[in-house]
């Protein structure tokens, strides 16, 4: 498992599993003789895409970041994609049942990021996944899944969330709120109009002692557990770079509805994440889930692991 401590946060990744995607349409306009280079395909043109969330024990609350695809795929999307269905799995493996996460977060409302806000119980009934968590997801992303584009229709599956809305249980997101203390959204338009990034500060004061006594935990468990420098900010910065081989300007993804807003919001990212150290998560990276990215000498982006 990737384990990471931030400030007084401690961050896990846990997958839903993976799933094949057309190389061709993963990598947008990008010839297969590049892209090919960094990541590998099948004999039908498949690549292995990831499906990461991301959890935050901020000490006062325990957070998740995106639900992975979930396990309500019709028959006609898991000819597409399977249904891995691990989320929930890799969980329990790490110790957090459904009852412990407070908050979930959204980056956006397409099947394979929210796809475990919710399940059908025996009798069939759409119901909350994480019974006692808030959920949070953007207000334009929302409307927006109400009457989709035919271009990605197929990606929305309202019961991941319109029972959340009508019930009060998920709240909708302007863009720019602090939801707890050290974890906020911001806007980053491209893959969609109103796709948010989740930006996390662990500093003391954030977590639950105010001391910064989780260098003392990381110190005591360093042998499973990176620590990153003090001080350090991370982002779930979702579709925009989906994996480490996404990080140039130019390689967005086919299905980016604003190809060229995707690039100037990549730009806007890497003005605060490079000069700042971030740490990047990737959505779906099956091997590398965070990274730190650079420009090397010749302006190349380079992601650092670890
Ligand atoms: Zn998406």
């Amino acid at each position: 498992m990737h384990r990471l401590t931030l400030g007084d946060f401690e961050l896990s990744v846990f997958s839903d599993g993976t799933y094949p995607l057309d190389g061709g349409a993963f990598f947008g306009v990008v010839p297969k003789v590049m892209w090919s280079r960094k990541v590998a395909a099948d004999a039908r043109n498949y690549v292995t895409t990831g499906l990461n969330s991301l959890l935050i024990r901020t000490g006062k609350q325990t957070v998740l970041v995106e639900t992975g695809m979930g396990n309500k795929l019709s028959d006609r999307m898991i000819k597409f994609y399977g249904q891995p269905a691990q989320l929930l799995d890799n969980l329990a493996a790490g110790g957090i049942a459904p009852e412990d996460v407070d908050i979930v977060i959204n980056s956006h409302l397409h099947f394979d990021h929210c796809g475990w806000n919710t399940l059908r119980d025996k009798n069939g009934k759409i119901v909350p996944t994480f019974p006692r968590a808030k959920y949070y997801a953007p207000e334009g992303e929302w409307q927006y899944a109400r009457h989709p584009s035919e271009r990605d229709s197929i990606s929305f599956i309202s019961e991941n969330y319109d029972p959340l809305v009508e019930s009060g249980q998920m709240t909708l997101l302007k863009g720019g709120e602090e939801i707890v203390p050290g974890i906020s959204v911001q806007t980053f338009p491209g893959h969609t109009a109103h796709m948010q990034a989740v930006i996390l500060n662990g500093h003391p004061g954030n977590g639950t002692t105010g001391k910064g006594t989780a260098s003392g935990v990381a110190i005591s468990e360093k042998n499973e557990r990176a620590l990153a420098p003090e001080g350090t900010i991370a982002c779930y910065i979702s579709d925009l770079i989906p994996t480490t081989a996404h990080i140039d300007l130019t390689w967005g993804m086919s299905f980016d509805l604003y190809p060229l807003q995707t690039i100037e919001s990549k730009k806007r990212y890497y003005a605060q994440a490079i000069p700042q150290k971030w740490l990047t998560v990737f959505t779906h990276d099956p091997k590398t889930p965070w990274a730190y990215v650079e420009k090397d000498e010749l302006g190349k982006m380079i992601a650092k692991g670890v």
